[in-house]
């Protein structure tokens, strides 16, 4: 599942995602991340039954943690199946099945919404 995990530095001065991969041992995936000299953004993928574990801990060092349950959302009824979201995708998360529909394997998508802008009927989405 995936975490969006935001943070100021001024406050936070200990490295947070080594910090709570030492104490809880699971293992973080990092999709995504921006950092500068004030503030941080990282997107996260950590196992579905740890995610929660996993957003407590962030909190409780100071971070803000959104649970992403859905990365990008397709509303079907507006979709048409032109592709134009599979060839901007960097991460190959649409692709046609066999009878040209568009398949989403959301679980790849590192939230960079270059999708949601392409898309010529506003069929994608992310969650707020
Ligand atoms: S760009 Fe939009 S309309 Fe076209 S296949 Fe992708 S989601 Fe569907
Ligand atoms: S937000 Fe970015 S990574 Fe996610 S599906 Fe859209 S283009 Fe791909």
């Amino acid at each position: 599942m995936k975490l969006l995990v935001t943070f100021s530095r001024k406050k936070m001065r200990e490295p947070i995602i080594a910090r709570v991969v030492k104490e809880t041992g699971v293992l973080v995936c990092i999709d995504r991340a921006q950092i500068d000299s004030a503030a941080g953004e990282v997107l996260i993928d950590v196992p579905d039954k740890e995610a929660t574990y996993i957003s407590e801990r962030m909190r409780a060092m100071g971070a803000q943690v959104r649970i992403l349950e859905n990365a990008i959302i397709r509303d079907e009824n507006e979709c048409v199946d032109c592709g134009a979201c599979i060839s901007i995708c960097p991460r190959e998360v649409f692709t046609f099945d066999e009878e040209w529909k568009l398949q989403v394997s959301e679980e790849r998508c590192v939230l960079c919404r270059r999708c949601v802008l392409a898309c010529p009927h506003h069929a994608l989405s992310q969650q707020e």
